[in-house]
């Protein structure tokens, strides 16, 4: 606040996570509850795997992944089979192995073939989890060199939906010449790695005034330079934008069930808001490719630099400085409390002598063209309905049961005994996925897996999507009849989970009727006791690779 501040304003601005300060009862946070823990690499992969089985062309700017160990089987086989239907060369077939926890490149590396990953499981050891991913061997060059984007979105918030993506990012380029990946080249870090804090250590990173030279440039000096050789700038930023949009939509089930068991509705606490750093590769044929999505991204604004010999200062960078103070200046321009009074405008008031926003609002803006792909979303609603507002993160027995005789689900086909046997099975697989886990029952992903599993048993359509929207419609027709409907994306419904951001979205035009806030069988129902917030853990993830069902992950907790 350039000018001083004129009112009094309670945003909290947290460094890691939601729970660096707890026992905040009012105001703002600059992080959701359970963020970090669905950005870590195997959770933002299973939460997208999940939209691929049901939108496989909508979400194929996620490369093919594979959860290890656990999914250390079909990895192989598939490697197998690729190999021999492969007349071309096996040359064709890499891939990058990604420690789960990592990040800033540490611990990745290509591979070509199973039998070179190092999982690291010594005698009695657990292996490490990594995620092995198809490496994208034909990236965009420019100057020869690999580049990636990293775009700053603003998640402002969860209930409804906003998202906000800053006009103007960053890109970071190798420092080695690219080449596509052979033998020979596979552990040159510098060739195949984009990360600034491995390039940087390069004697070949170079450190430059101008924001279109150098090994750290602003988009936007890219996408002129793509102009210049004709490409259609306008599809490259329309494409990334439905890239964020589609990402967050898989995200944000899974936050919905965290923010309602840390916040739940009618208990005092605050609103939140956070700032994402998701990492974009264009291929050569200038197709995005999600890489991944920071929760806490660096927002430096200077570089450290030997001023003399054995001399290190800081200095500004001023590729940074242009792109990261806009978007905190214009995420706190946002979050101003006096801006929401006034119907949280998206353009500055011109009387506060500052620029026009550099953040774009996304969603709800284009919501219309995404609806249809908030299938989860609404299963998570059925989910919390049954969940209860009592803090915890899993459905019990009894609780699934309920959910399954208000739905109106058992028949003669799908008898209560076969329900149990459903819940147990699938609870106990991800159960032994997570043998610490505070809770027992059934997390989200395991619920959704329970939810395809009786979509396909109810409907014959041959496409998941209309199994899974068929049995939707059935669950909340029952619904509407007992507690009021149950609404599709997040922009409609807005009292079921995280009811403090209950403003309506400007262009609406939804004519439901918001959800219940709770369920009352659904708190009497689910035996399991209340964890404290900070303990809880993220609920696992199913693996439906090619629709099998491999035991399920570790689980993490939800904030450190
Ligand atoms: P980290 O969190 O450690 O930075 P990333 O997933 O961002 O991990 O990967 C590090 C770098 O590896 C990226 O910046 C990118 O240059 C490269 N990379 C990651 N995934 C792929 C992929 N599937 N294909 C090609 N390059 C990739």
């Amino acid at each position: 606040f350039p000018l001083g501040r004129r009112a009094s304003c309670d945003i909290y601005w947290h460094g890691v996570s939601f729970h660096d300060t707890d026992h905040i009862v009012s105001g703002q946070v600059n992080k959701f509850p359970g963020m970090m823990e669905m950005l870590r690499k195997i959770n933002l992969s299973r939460a997208v795997r999940t939209m691929q089985e049901l939108f496989p062309e909508e979400y194929n700017f996620y490369p093919r992944s594979w959860i290890l160990p656990e999914e250390y089987q079909q990895f192989s086989a598939q490697i197998r089979a690729l190999k021999e239907s492969d007349t071309l060369s096996s040359d064709h077939h890499t891939f990058i192995v990604k420690p789960d926890g990592g990040s800033q490149g540490d611990g990745i590396y290509l591979i070509r073939d199973p039998s070179e990953l190092r999982l690291g499981a010594g005698p009695g050891a657990q292996a490490k989890q990594v995620v092995v991913q198809e490496y994208v061997r034909r990236p965009l060059l420019i100057d020869r060199l690999k580049f990636d984007i990293r775009l700053y979105v603003l998640v402002k918030s969860l209930e409804p939906l906003q998202i906000y993506i800053a006009k103007e990012g960053l890109t970071r380029f190798c420092t080695e010449p690219y080449q596509e990946p052979n033998q020979k080249n596979l552990s040159h870090v510098f060739m195949h790695l984009t990360n600034y804090s491995l390039n940087v250590q390069s004697g070949a990173f170079v450190h430059s005034d101008s924001q279109s030279t150098g090994s750290k440039r602003t988009f936007s000096s890219v996408l002129y330079r793509l102009a210049s050789r004709g490409v259609d700038i306008k599809k490259v930023w329309s494409d990334v934008i439905s890239l964020v949009i589609k990402t967050v939509i898989a995200l944000a089930p899974e936050l919905r069930v965290h923010y309602q068991a840390d916040i739940p509705p009618g208990k005092p606490g605050p609103t939140c808001f956070q700032i994402l750093g998701f990492d974009i590769l264009l291929t050569k044929n200038l197709k995005p490719v999600l890489l991944e999505v920071n929760s806490n991204p660096s927002m430096r604004i200077e570089h450290e630099q030997e001023v003399a010999p054995g001399v290190f200062e800081y200095v500004p960078s001023p590729v940074d400085e242009e792109v990261k103070v806009c978007v905190i200046r214009d995420t706190l321009r946002l979050m101003d409390p006096g801006q929401s009074k006034q119907g949280g405008r998206e353009e500055a008031p011109a009387e506060d002598g500052l620029p026009s926003l550099s953040l774009k609002q996304v969603y709800p803006k284009y919501s219309r063209q995404f609806r249809y792909l908030c299938l989860v979303d609404r299963i998570a609603a059925l989910f919390l309905r049954f969940l209860g507002i009592k803090g915890n993160m899993r459905l019990g027995p009894t609780a699934f049961r309920t959910f399954i005789r208000c739905c109106k689900l058992s028949n003669a086909n799908l008898p209560m005994a076969s329900v149990d046997i459903l819940y147990i099975d699938i609870a106990r697989r991800w159960a032994a996925s997570a043998p610490d886990a505070r809770e027992a029952g059934m997390g989200l992903q395991a619920f959704v897996e329970a939810f395809f599993h009786l979509a396909g048993r109810r409907c014959k359509a041959p496409l998941l999507r209309d199994q899974v929207s068929a049995l939707l419609e059935v669950c909340e027709a029952h619904l509407e009849g007992q507690a009021g409907a149950l609404t599709a994306c997040s922009e409609d419904r807005r009292s079921l989970s995280c009811g403090r951001a209950a403003a309506p979205p400007r262009g609406s035009s939804s004519s439901r009727t918001p959800a219940a806030a709770s369920s009352t069988s659904s708190s009497s129902s689910n035996p399991r006791p209340c964890s404290p917030a900070s303990t809880r853990r993220a609920a696992s993830h199913d693996q439906r690779l090619q629709r099998s069902r491999p035991t399920g992950g570790r689980r993490t907790h939800v904030e450190n």
